[in-house]
């Protein structure tokens, strides 16, 4: 039995505030939001991170990026939003069951800018 926190919310033994559910998903309002919508999506099936996934995880992955629109339209975020996924410590990954975070309700900021201005 693994001891993780999102098997625990999953599994109902810690309360969550839930947005979705289906037979391989589970999505619930991030406790510490960091925008005005933040919703968590996670596969029903513990796996760790994007790193310890392998061909088995393929369906729940493309679940999670196929639910994303809809729960974010469901959660009130009809004018965009942001989907992250943090792997590893380095990747700032601080729950180590995989996770799409969902964020929006707000005008965010650019997160990446790779591009050099003129
Ligand atoms: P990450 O840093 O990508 O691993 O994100 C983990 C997220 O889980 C953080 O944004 C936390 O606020 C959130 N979190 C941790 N515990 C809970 C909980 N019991 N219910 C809801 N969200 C949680
Ligand atoms: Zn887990």
């Amino acid at each position: 039995m693994i001891d993780c926190i999102f098997c625990k919310i999953v599994a109902g033994a810690i309360p969550s505030k839930k947005v979705y559910e289906d037979d391989h998903l589970f999505a619930f309002h991030d406790i510490q939001p960091a925008a005005p919508v933040h919703v968590l999506i996670i596969p029903k099936v513990h796996v760790a991170s994007l790193a310890d996934c392998n061909a088995s995880h393929l369906e729940d992955l493309g679940r999670i990026l196929l639910a994303a629109p809809n729960i974010a339209a469901e959660s009130g975020l009809t004018d965009g939003f942001r989907t992250i996924i943090n792997t590893g410590k380095g990747g700032g990954q601080e729950v180590f069951h995989i996770h799409a975070h969902i964020l929006g309700g707000a005008q965010l900021r650019p997160l990446v800018d790779c591009v050099a201005s003129a």
